[in-house]
């Protein structure tokens, strides 16, 4: 058998593996402290699900504070000055949402990698992670017959699936406690076409379209046909009537019980978060590949259902498919703090906190058809050791695989808190690296300091 792969090393202070709302976020901020970063990505464009056309959710909390700044506000800001972003608005339902070009955002996460002097590798996929004494030491990505050893001092897992840490070795979770079950998996695609005054006229003579008999109970009054007619960055989840119509009919090919769409900033155009594939883990590829094929088939099917039984929809058209299924759910890596369930509703914010969040806990079932949610009145805090690997050293996490317990993950999934907790990491992977110590040494008061100086919020 030949092997002619060809084999480089590449030196730096941090290296981030996957650049998704978690990895964009704590590869910029270890930049921005004058450490040298590799950014690696195995697919050809950055942001992870950020660029699919899903929305900043939750910027604002219950009461309309903004409780969530840095970076992440930073993105939104440079977005508004290219009409990528309807801004931040109050949504009864998300609390608030803020939706994006994903085109847009793609350019955006390049702009920054490029100002901030970080290394990029493209199209390159994890495939070793060498620990010795209890501490990763280099590890191994590959892509177009290449093979390339990462040396750095700290190594921040942003694969969202925790990829680095399970080859690491370190301790995980997955899925819901006793059950396993984890959320299901979704491809988005996005449509043009779409008339939304129509749609609102359909809405208003169909009340029983909206979500309040859907049994989830956190919903707010006003999310209405007139919501939606006066909102150009409003998230839509509803038809559960038609929908369970439809299902019974045979015309209905998603196992789900409500459509979702995001309008996006462009005239006419939503993302649709509306394909679900159950009992598919995110983190096994024959279980991707199953998902990916259910999901393509999905799309015209459902399309050609949009078309000829919602109004407002009859002359949608595809534009475009994201380039990889999204995956809600996989594993959790166990790091030296982990946020529970009570710590999330308890609105408690730790000292040590790196972020605070109150989107409330969304849980889409990975087996059945419904979706489960709680309110969570006020915010809580991320503490720093939510992204330390509790077992390994020089291992951190950032996205959606940190130490969060099953339940309290419906809430620390969203990209606007990944941003966040992932500014934080970066800047303690800096911190470490300029004072020659471990992540787990890293004083989170310092780590907080330069959050602050930076315009993130760690208080209410
Ligand atoms: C369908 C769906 C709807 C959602 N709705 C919303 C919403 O409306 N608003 C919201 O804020 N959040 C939403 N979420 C949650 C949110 O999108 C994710 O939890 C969040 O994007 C996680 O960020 P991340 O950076 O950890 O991972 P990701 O965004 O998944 O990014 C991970 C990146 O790492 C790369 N990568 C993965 N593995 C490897 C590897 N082995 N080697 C190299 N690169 C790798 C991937 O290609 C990707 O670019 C939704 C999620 C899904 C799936």
């Amino acid at each position: 058998m030949r092997n002619d792969m060809k084999k480089e090393i590449i030196k730096a202070d941090v290296a981030v593996i996957g650049a998704g709302p978690g990895g964009m976020a704590a590869a910029i901020a270890a930049a921005q402290q004058g450490v040298k970063v590799v950014l690696v990505e195995r697919l050809g464009y950055l942001g992870g699900q950020l660029g699919s056309g899903l929305p900043f959710l939750a910027f604002m909390d219950m009461h309309q504070r903004q409780i969530v700044g840095g970076l992440a506000q930073e993105m939104v800001d440079r977005l508004t000055k290219l009409d990528g972003t309807a801004g931040h608005r109050y949504c009864p339902f998300h609390l608030s949402s803020t939706t994006v070009n994903p085109f847009y955002t793609r350019i955006v996460c390049f702009q920054m990698v490029q100002e901030y002097g970080i290394d990029l590798l493209m199209h390159c996929e994890l495939s070793g992670v060498n620990v010795v004494d209890n501490k990763v030491r280099s590890v191994t990505v590959t892509g177009k017959g290449s093979e390339i050893e990462i040396q750095a001092k700290v190594f921040i897992d942003g694969t969202g699936d925790g990829d680095v840490a399970y080859m690491a070795g370190a301790e995980y979770e997955k899925g819901q406690d006793k059950t396993g079950v984890l959320q299901p998996p979704t491809l988005m695609f996005n449509l043009g076409g779409v008339d939304f005054d129509r749609f609102c006229d359909y809405l208003a003579e169909h009340p029983e379209e909206l979500p309040y008999n859907s049994g989830l109970t956190h919903i707010r009054p006003g999310y209405d046909e007139k919501f939606f007619r006066n909102n150009p960055g409003h998230i839509f989840f509803g038809l559960n009537a038609l929908i369970k119509k439809l299902r019974a009919e045979g015309k209905c090919p998603v196992n789900r019980d409500t459509v979702i769409y995001i309008r996006l900033p462009i005239p006419g155009h939503v993302a649709v978060n509306t394909i679900r594939i159950l009992n598919c883990d995110g983190s096994n590829v024959h279980d991707l590949s199953r998902g990916e094929m259910e999901s393509h088939l999905q799309i015209l099917p459902l399309i050609k259902m949009l078309q000829e039984h919602v109004p407002g929809f009859e002359d949608c058209y595809l534009t475009s498919v994201n380039a990889s299924i999204g995956v809600r759910e996989s594993r959790r890596i166990m790091g030296i703090k982990k946020l529970t369930k009570d710590d999330a509703v308890s609105g408690i914010i730790p000292e040590d906190s790196i972020g605070i969040y109150s989107y409330f806990i969304d849980i889409h079932s990975g087996d059945g058809d419904e979706t489960y949610t709680k309110t969570i009145e006020e915010p809580y805090g991320v503490p720093y050791g939510c992204t330390v690997a509790k077992d390994i050293d020089g291992l951190m996490m950032t996205g959606r695989c940190i130490s969060v317990d099953a339940v309290a993950f419906g809430s620390t999934r969203i990209m606007t808190l990944c941003m966040a907790v992932g500014e934080g990491a970066g800047i303690g992977a800096a911190l470490a690296v300029k004072q020659n110590i471990e992540p787990k040494a890293v004083n989170p008061a310092d780590v907080r300091e330069i959050l602050l100086q930076n315009g993130a919020i760690l208080s209410i």
